[in-house]
């Protein structure tokens, strides 16, 4: 199990460390989605496309409040947590994922470099579970890159369907799990 401890103290007090927020994007997920880009990441996987995210000082501390204020405005997106690994600050995106749910009814897609099967095993990582739509998992792997893949970079990535929601059927996607 790789380390989960490396995190900022921003998820744990109702604010997220945030790099960027992209409205209407269409490159983390099916149809318009607007992406939260935390800062942070551990799993350092060589060839990453983005090592500028890695550093968990990085970005700015945003209020949670103020995150769902923007995706509840952006009336036509759906929501992808995406980063660094959004599962480094698991408390604060598990907050705002519960939000969302609660709040709206836009589907939630996850980017980690965590396996399924690390997060399932792992009692804090998989508190954000019940509110995630998509999960795709598992680190970049240079040598399975793979450009012709649908919305991962490397063929050991899994875009896993947690509920019924799939917004789209994506070819090779799976479900791991009963669908809520
Ligand atoms: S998990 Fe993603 S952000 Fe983190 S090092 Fe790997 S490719 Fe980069």
């Amino acid at each position: 199990m790789r380390n989960t401890e490396n995190t900022t103290k921003a998820g744990m007090s109702g604010t997220l460390k945030v790099l960027d927020i992209l409205e209407e994007t269409m490159a983390d997920g099916p149809g318009l989605r607007i992406s939260i880009y935390c800062a942070g990441c551990a799993h350092h996987c060589p060839g990453c496309h983005n090592p500028q995210s890695w550093d968990f000082n990085a970005g700015k501390e945003m209020e949670i409040d103020k995150i769902l204020e923007l995706i509840k405005e952006d009336e036509f997106s759906n929501v992808t947590f995406s980063g660094g690994d959004p599962l480094y600050q698991v408390e604060g995106f598990t907050i705002l994922a519960r939000r969302i749910k609660e709040e709206t009814t836009k589907t939630i897609w996850c980017y980690t470099g965590f396996t399924f099967e690390e997060i399932v095993a792992d009692e804090r990582l998989s508190q954000i579970l019940p509110y995630l739509d998509v999960i795709v998992d598992g680190p970049f792997i240079e040598s399975l890159k793979d450009k012709e893949l649908l919305f991962r970079g490397s063929s050991n990535q899994r875009i896993i369907y947690l509920t019924e929601k799939k917004d789209d059927t994506i070819p090779g996607a799976v479900a791991l799990v009963q669908p809520k």
